[in-house]
């Protein structure tokens, strides 16, 4: 694999514009400013005497909070939290994380789909880990294996922490790959997979990269014939004031220099609290109209994104208990997402992470919250869609039904149904379902062993992938 990369004189003279300016996101790491008291005067009651008293008896122990996940706040985060139990919970650590460990360490058997260190290849996009850490730390998060940079084990034996995507590997990789797809008549020949053509930039987040850092990987997947690069980002919501003149300066520079390239920023806000504005009794302030307002700084990175026209905003996030299980709050955040004109594109179940059980909603219930989130919207404000992580690929809830299905056994209590929205290995498989009989507790795929009615998605019988070379070049 490559070692070094050139950037060509186009794409030079693009990276030449670029300014970086300092950001000041006054970040409290880990929970040790907290127990030692070495936040600033205002912190101090962030975390309980109690609360600290049982989160520092946890430290070195099987159960450390951080050993699972680091503690991270930026200021920006820690004053919405102030009016927002949510918030709080959010990014708050609770003793109760670490007390069913169980869980996987490596979600959706990722590292199945990584021919290239740092590079997960599914089907016709890549998504790819630029950074390990992100403004602010989700206690839920489903990468806490990269963020708490954990030993994975493969699937060829070796133990490594998950690696971080460079240029010259992943550009190669891209330009082999799609080469050998073009000669072969749109299908790569081994793996029968189609032109990869979209990569998402993730982590971790990669706004808490300089913008030179950010441009230099634009320009060198605009290169290497990428069509569509999407930038996954918690950004808006842990600092705001990052998507500022010089940030977008440097997208209407790549625009500029390469207009063919779609660009989409995948946003991440779980809870409306992230983004209005509220006054001291915790209320959200809304005009004469009844129209929300939005925090100053969000809207202001919403509206520089969204004003340019060429940028589409799409939000997906989680369904996560206590944090936004809630019916009201997701449907506010739906309306307001859609009036200012980004996209509501997926709710999520939860993962099967380590500890996911002190995070996950059932799924069935996850379903009825967005179901019934979505009542009272309109058409065009109730596009996201409830989605699991298969192994297999990701799923779509598409059905719970509450009635029995007449003479089919193992229905008696109503379905589920799922339908398969991607498949990594085999775009082919795409849109077929499974239906099981239903289990209210069911909090991942394992619980519905028993009761399923019928699979033509395969989702029960999955044997991982042997070959990460699915992709090989
Ligand atoms: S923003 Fe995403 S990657 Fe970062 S901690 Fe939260 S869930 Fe994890």
């Amino acid at each position: 694999m490559a070692k070094d990369y050139t950037p060509t004189a186009k794409e030079q003279a693009f990276l030449d514009r670029v300014e970086d300016p300092k950001y000041m996101r006054e970040i409290i790491n880990g929970l040790a400013p907290f127990l030692g008291d070495k936040v600033p005067e205002d912190m101090r009651d962030f975390y309980s005497q109690q609360e600290l008293v049982q989160l520092g008896g946890l430290k070195g122990s099987e159960r450390d909070v951080e050993k699972r996940m680091p503690v991270k706040v930026t200021r920006h985060f820690f004053e919405l939290a102030k009016k927002s139990k949510p918030i709080q919970r959010l990014v708050k650590a609770s003793p109760d994380e670490t007390v069913d460990l169980a869980g996987s360490e490596d979600p959706g058997n990722q590292m199945d789909y990584s021919p290239v260190e740092g590079l997960l290849h599914k089907y016709e996009m890549g998504l790819m880990y630029v950074v390990s850490t992100c403004s602010a730390h989700c206690r839920f998060c489903y990468r806490e294996e990269l963020i708490a940079r954990k030993e994975i084990a493969r699937q060829d034996g070796t133990v490594a922490k998950k690696g971080l995507a460079k240029i010259p590997e992943i550009t190669q990789y891209i330009r082999d790959f799609n080469a050998k797809v073009a000669a072969n008549g749109g299908r790569h020949p081994e793996s029968g997979r189609e032109k990869l053509r979209e990569i998402l930039l993730s982590g971790g987040d990669p706004m808490v990269l300089n913008n030179a850092k950010i441009a230099g990987w634009l320009a060198a997947l605009a290169e290497s014939g990428i069509e569509s690069i999407r930038i996954g980002t918690k950004e808006m919501a842990f600092y705001p004031q990052r998507f500022d003149e010089t940030f977008f300066a440097m997208l209407d520079a790549f625009h500029e220099t390469y207009p063919e390239v779609g660009l989409h920023m995948m946003v991440h806000f779980e809870h409306p609290d992230e983004f209005l504005l509220k006054d001291d009794n915790g209320d959200y302030i809304q005009d004469e109209n009844g129209i929300h307002k939005w925090v100053p700084e969000t809207e202001a990175a919403m509206r520089g994104c969204l004003d340019r026209g060429w940028i589409t905003v799409e939000n997906q996030t989680p369904i996560i208990r206590d944090i936004n299980d809630d019916v009201e709050a997701l449907r506010l955040m739906q309306r307001e997402i859609k009036r200012v004109g980004a996209e509501n594109h997926y709710f999520f179940c939860g993962r099967d992470i380590v500890a996911y059980k002190a995070f996950n909603v059932p799924i069935e219930k996850a379903w009825q919250i967005m179901n019934d989130s979505q009542k009272g919207l309109s058409g065009v404000e109730k596009h996201a869609r409830l989605s699991i992580t298969h192994y297999k690929g990701k799923t779509e809830v598409a059905a719970v039904t509450d009635k029995p299905i007449p003479g089919l056994p193992g229905a008696e209590n109503g379905v589920v149904i799922f339908k398969l929205l991607r498949n990594p290995a085999d775009a082919q498989e795409v849109g077929r379902v499974c239906i099981v009989g239903r289990n209210p507790d069911a909090l991942w795929f394992d619980d519905y062993a028993d009761r399923v009615l019928f699979d033509e998605a395969g989702l029960f019988d999955y044997s991982r992938v042997t070959n990460p070379s699915l992709a090989a070049t």
